[in-house]
């Protein structure tokens, strides 16, 4: 969805969509919109050729957890304060000047807004780095690939913490000096 940013009515406009999941398919294959995404935002004049784009934008995502790999559902609800300002072909961006507030800054281009790519990057925001279906996931048998989530496996019970193996190493070759 692109947004003319020449047809605002007066120095702000308030834009309010629902958009299906689709219109943002993976190209990002680390998650999948799973509802219709909810956009409520408010499109600012700010001085020249720059805009203040506030709002929120609300869905539930799905994702697969780093663990057991299970696909699961987060909702998403995310607010955002972004100063859009035009991309220069010619780089005369040094001469910019900085603006007061510390607001993160984005790009439009040929008058237009692409809210699509906004919705993106507030998704790209708003996920895990490591997403979990549960803090408690047990994840996946290291040996033979079984849910433990979802069931036991016959493997003998690993007691070994990752975490301690470098000490271990450490106490083995302490014993053997
Ligand atoms: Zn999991
Ligand atoms: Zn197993």
């Amino acid at each position: 969805m692109l947004l003319d940013l020449n047809k605002l009515h007066g120095s702000r406009e308030h834009v309010e969509r629902t958009m299906p999941p689709a219109a943002f398919d993976p190209r990002d294959p680390d998650y999948r919109v799973a509802a219709p995404v909810r956009l409520s935002m408010d499109v600012e004049k700010a001085g020249g050729d720059a805009f203040v784009v506030k709002g929120r934008v609300a869905t539930t995502i799905e994702l697969s957890c780093s663990r057991c790999l299970d696909p699961f559902e987060v909702p998403v609800d995310a607010a955002f304060e972004l100063r859009y300002v035009p991309q220069s072909v010619n780089t005369g961006d040094g001469e910019r000047e900085i603006a007061e507030d510390d607001l993160a800054t984005a790009y439009y281009r040929d008058g237009t807004l692409d809210v699509t790519e906004l919705v993106r990057e507030q998704f790209q925001l708003a996920l895990p780095m490591k997403p979990l279906c549960s803090e408690a996931c047990r994840g996946i048998c290291p040996r033979c690939g079984t849910n433990l989530n979802r069931t036991e496996c016959a493997c003998r019970p690993q007691w070994d913490d990752p975490r301690l193996a470098p000490l271990k190493s450490l106490l083995t070759n302490w014993k053997e000096n």
